[in-house]
Order: C-alpha cells, then sequence, then structure tokens
C-alpha cells in the first residue's frame, strides 16, 4: 500500500500496545517500521513468574487471536479467573462475580507483560511487512502536508503517512508535538510481588479496598497469586523496607486473612500512581496510543485493556481509509479514531478516579453508604452486570 517506497506507517514505543499495533497494521497489508529504545527483557518459561503481571479482558483475547499469539500465550503460562470478589475494610457488603453467571469460561486473564512481549515480538520478527529497528530512538518528528518525517537519534529518516506515538506514560513524543495532558497524582505506589498463600486462590481476583488503598490477590497459573497494594507514598516506602517475614505478616493481615498466612514472597517492586489524560491524540499526522494517551489507576486493571481498544479502532480507522484509496494519515482519519477512543478513554478514567475517591474516604458516613451500595449492587442483577463488564474490562 505505500507509494514511492515510503513506508504506511512508523509506530514508536515497542511496549505491548505499540507491537501489537505494528503487528497488527502489517497483516492488514501495510508497511510499517516499529522503533523501539530498548531491547524487551526476555520470557523464558524456566524462568519466575515475571513481577508485572496484568488481567486482561475478553476483547484483549480477540485481538491476540486475531494477530495469532494468543494459543502461544495460553500454552505458556497464563492464570485464568473465573470469579472476582470485592470486599471493604470499612464497611459490610460483599460484590461477587462469577464468569459461569453469563455463561463464560473465565472473566479474563492473568499475564507476564514480558510473555505477551515476548509473543508478539516474536511474531513481529517473522512478520516481512515490519521493519523493526532497536535500539533507536526517535529524536524528531516532521509533518508535512503529505506525509511525516520521524528522524532516529543516529541521523537515520524515516517518512510514512501516519506516525503513532506509543511510547508509554512518560511518552517524550507526546512532549514534542506539544499535547498537553490533564494530569493529577494521587500520591500513592503500587507494590507489587508474587506471594504463595496457605489457602488456595480458587481462580479468583480478590480486591480488599483498605482506607490507604486497594489491595488486589491476582490468581497465577502457579498457585500463587501477584499482589498489587496501593499505599501513599510514605507507607508504601515503610513496606517496601520491611524484611520479608514482616511484610509477610502485615500483607496477610491487610489482606484479612482471606486466603490464609502468606508463606512465602518474592522481591517488591514499586510503581507511582497518576491519573493523565492526553487533551488531543493528533498532531498533523501523528496520533498517541496505550498510555502515552492515557494513565489510569490499576484498580480495576483497566490501562491495558483501553490500548488494546485503541490498537483495535486504530486498526480499523486505517484499514478502512486504506480501502477507500484515501490517505491513511489525513486529518479527519485520524481524528475519528481520536472522537471514537478519547471519550471513551476519558470516562473509564474518570469513572475509576471517582471510585478511588469513595473508596479512598476514610468519612464514616461515605463508608457506611460503600458499604450499602457493594450490598445492594451484589443483589441487583442489571447494577451487578454493569459491574461485571467493570471486572472483565469491557467497562
Ligand atoms: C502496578 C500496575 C498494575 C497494572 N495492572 C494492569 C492490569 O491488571 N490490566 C491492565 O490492563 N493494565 C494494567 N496496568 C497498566 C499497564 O501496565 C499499561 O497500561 C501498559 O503496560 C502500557 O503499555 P504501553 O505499550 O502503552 O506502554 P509501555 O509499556 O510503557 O511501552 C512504551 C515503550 O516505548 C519505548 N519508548 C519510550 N520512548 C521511546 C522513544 N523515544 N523511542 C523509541 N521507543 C521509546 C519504551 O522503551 C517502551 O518499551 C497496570 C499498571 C501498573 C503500574
Amino acid at each position: 500500500m505505500s507509494r514511492r517506497g515510503e513506508l504506511d506507517a512508523i509506530v514508536v514505543g515497542g511496549g505491548a500496545i505499540g507491537a501489537a499495533l505494528a503487528l497488527g497494521l502489517a497483516r492488514d497489508g501495510f508497511d510499517v517500521a516499529l522503533v523501539e529504545a530498548r531491547a524487551p527483557k526476555p520470557w523464558r518459561a524456566g524462568d519466575d513468574v515475571d513481577l508485572r503481571v496484568v488481567a486482561l479482558a475478553a476483547d484483549a483475547r480477540a485481538l491476540f487471536e486475531d494477530l495469532g499469539v494468543w494459543s502461544g500465550i495460553a500454552g505458556a503460562r497464563i492464570g485464568p479467573y473465573r470469579r472476582m470478589r470485592v470486599w471493604d475494610a470499612l464497611a459490610p457488603g460483599e460484590l461477587a462475580f462469577d464468569a459461569a453467571e453469563n455463561g463464560e469460561a473465565a472473566l479474563g486473564w492473568i499475564i507476564e507483560n514480558a510473555l505477551i512481549q515476548h509473543a508478539l515480538w516474536t511474531a513481529i520478527g517473522a512478520e516481512p511487512n515490519v521493519r523493526l529497528l532497536c535500539p533507536a530512538e526517535v529524536a524528531g518528528v516532521e509533518s508535512e502536508d503529505d506525509g511525516v518525517t520521524a528522524t532516529l537519534a543516529d541521523g537515520t529518516r524515516l517518512r510514512a503517512r501516519v506516525l503513532v506515538a506509543a511510547d508509554g506514560a512518560e511518552s517524550p513524543l507526546r512532549k514534542a508535538l506539544g499535547i498537553d495532558c490533564d494530569n493529577r497524582d494521587y500520591l500513592q505506589r503500587a507494590i507489587v510481588a508474587n506471594v504463595a498463600t496457605t489457602r488456595p486462590h480458587e481462580d479468583t481476583a480478590w480486591q480488599r479496598f483498605l482506607p490507604g488503598g486497594p489491595l488486589a490477590f491476582l490468581p497465577l497459573a502457579d498457585g500463587r497469586s501477584s499482589i498489587v497494594w496501593s499505599l501513599p507514598n510514605e507507607e508504601a516506602a515503610r513496606v517496601l523496607a520491611l524484611d520479608d517475614a514482616a511484610f509477610r505478616t502485615e500483607l496477610g493481615a491487610a489482606f484479612d486473612f482471606r486466603l490464609g498466612e502468606i508463606a512465602s514472597s518474592t522481591p517488591r517492586a514499586a510503581f507511582p500512581l497518576r491519573l493523565r489524560l492526553a487533551k488531543r491524540y493528533v498532531a498533523g499526522r501523528s496520533v498517541l496510543a496505550g498510555d502515552a494517551a492515557h494513565v489510569v489507576h490499576p484498580l480495576a486493571g483497566q490501562g491495558m485493556n483501553l490500548g488494546f481498544r485503541d490498537v483495535a479502532c486504530l486498526r480499523r480507522v486505517l484499514r478502512e481509509a486504506g480501502e477507500r484509496g484515501g490517505d491513511i494519515g489525513a486529518a479527519h482519519v485520524l481524528r475519528r479514531y481520536e472522537r471514537e477512543r478519547r471519550s471513551e478513554n476519558a470516562m473509564a478514567a474518570r469513572g475509576l478516579d471517582a471510585i478511588w475517591h469513595v473508596f479512598n474516604s476514610s468519612n464514616p458516613a461515605v463508608s457506611t453508604a460503600r458499604g450499602f451500595g457493594l450490598a445492594t449492587v451484589d443483589k441487583t442483577r442489571f447494577a451487578k452486570q454493569f459491574f461485571a463488564s467493570v471486572a472483565a474490562g469491557r467497562m
């Protein structure tokens, strides 16, 4: 589809979102360059489960199936979660979701970030329509009437019809394109670790809302759980500094010993939590996708799911423009993507932000109301189905 030997698309950033997009566009017949600054962390079956995992929903699976990488991922190491339990430390009431209620086998799957990237990069390696440049960084972008030129740090120039910035939450390209963001720092960090518990996880994703932030236990394929424990910055620093025995005791208590004692734990890592929403997704012939466009609180495991929906939407919009023989980087084409995705991403981010505010309040009146709310939602079929969609990432 490319003209005069030019590329159709340049994708900057080979994380899960950029890699899925580059592969998808190539499968759609476009000539693509994928530029990534750092080679991904290798994933090997014999290695311990990576600390970074994501809960992915049915439409992420559908995208992986379409890209031909799902069977490899599913056959490697994934933890399906069939149920979800959400409760509150400050009030009674519990939300319970079961995939079987909707006639499904699973609400979603817990998958290592490194495995997703490994599967996508392996497929890209065999895809002739993708020119992979790694390690390579984009130093500058110039949009012209009929194309966009990216200049790499080593002076290489790439020209295409459209450029996609999928270069993550800090997105140097978003800044270079002059796109501002709404920003909020939750003043929290999420501590992650893999832990063994004395009771089985029952293929269930568990989440307890505590005054300092939510604590989730996500079921891993090997019987352990991946924890995501959001805490105010100072408290997170203290918990990170605990020795293993003290950490396990505090973690078990924070989780109300719902899965018994914490029998073992891996080293911990922590990530700052922010809300970040790009005010626009398009600048000239460049568009944003994934965390470059939106960063959300991980309390409902939505960030990467939203990014994969960006991928599906952008592929559809570019494919349709290409099939009509039009310019895939034309402003009206890119704005169609922006219109569809920016409102959905903003709605999801604001919804998660509202949930965070309700559960982060230590005001007793608010906590009584929220306990009543959880109990009511659990008994109301319609409301529960709505929350189940949120839980399964279909919000
Ligand atoms: C604790 C935690 C738990 C989470 N849990 C979930 C979950 O359960 N479910 C879910 O859906 N999401 C979850 N998320 C969110 C999810 O991790 C992110 O949304 C997702 O990883 C973003 O992927 P990305 O490809 O957009 O960005 P990234 O993974 O950040 O990739 C960006 C890539 O761009 C490259 N890059 C940057 N600058 C340049 C440049 N100038 N030139 C070339 N390359 C460049 C980087 O090297 C990187 O590889 C969680 C996040 C956190 C912090």
